[in-house]
């Protein structure tokens, strides 16, 4: 793992605890054999199924928007490759992660259990209607553009509990938004224009 280039990537990020987790996931592990010698490259690449393994930069700072506790469960919608799900894994107490895509699902479930990550559960399914069963949850994250306000998730969300999600079409802008439970009431932020795959049907 290129620990410089890692390293370099996380200027902007100040709890050590996410520092930490960044820098023991090697992306390189989650992106396609051809694209090892770039994995430390601070950029979207592409891998199965016209899906993308997302920019790390991006990837640390979701994460540290999140405010992980060690106690917590996540849920994660748009699986991917992996990579966002290990570093989570690292986090969270639990993270149950959701892929619409086989193929994808399927390897990153490879790359998982070779990580012996334990506390992560993965579903094959359409994420747009989360997890009923392992609900609530601490902390959504979605790594894949939702037209708008995603109302089924965030119903799944815990007591002070918090979703990021990119939020847009898939051809106009996204903003990724960071919706907090707070007394019944939901407080809702934009943080920076992003741009994410759209939902799959
Ligand atoms: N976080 C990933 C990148 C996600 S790219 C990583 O680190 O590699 C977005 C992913 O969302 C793609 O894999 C795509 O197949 C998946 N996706 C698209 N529509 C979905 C849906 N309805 N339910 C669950 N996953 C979906």
């Amino acid at each position: 793992m290129d620990r410089s280039a890692a390293q370099s990537l996380l200027s902007e990020i100040t709890d050590p605890r996410v520092r930490r987790a960044f820098l023991s996931v090697d992306r390189a592990r989650f992106v396609r054999p051809i694209d090892v010698g770039h994995a430390w490259s601070d950029c979207a690449l592409p891998i199965e199924g016209g899906a993308t393994i997302s920019q790390p930069s991006l990837v640390a700072y979701m994460t540290e928007r999140l405010n992980l506790k060690p106690k917590h469960r996540v849920l994660e919608i748009g699986t991917g490759s992996g990579y966002q799900t290990a570093i989570l894994a690292r986090l969270a107490h639990q993270v149950f992660s959701i892929e619409v895509h086989p193929l994808l699902a399927e390897h990153a479930r490879q790359r998982l259990d070779a990580m012996r990550l334990s506390n992560v559960q993965l579903h094959c399914g359409d994420g747009r209607q989360g997890w009923p069963e392992n609900a609530p949850f601490d902390r959504i994250l979605c790594t894949v553009a939702f037209p708008d306000l995603p109302k089924m998730l965030l119903k799944q969300l815990g007591p002070e509990g918090c979703l990021l999600a990119p939020i847009g079409g898939k051809h106009t802008s996204q903003w990724l938004t960071r919706y907090e439970q707070h007394g019944g009431e939901t407080r809702t932020q934009c943080l920076i224009p992003v741009r994410f795959l759209g939902l799959r049907e």
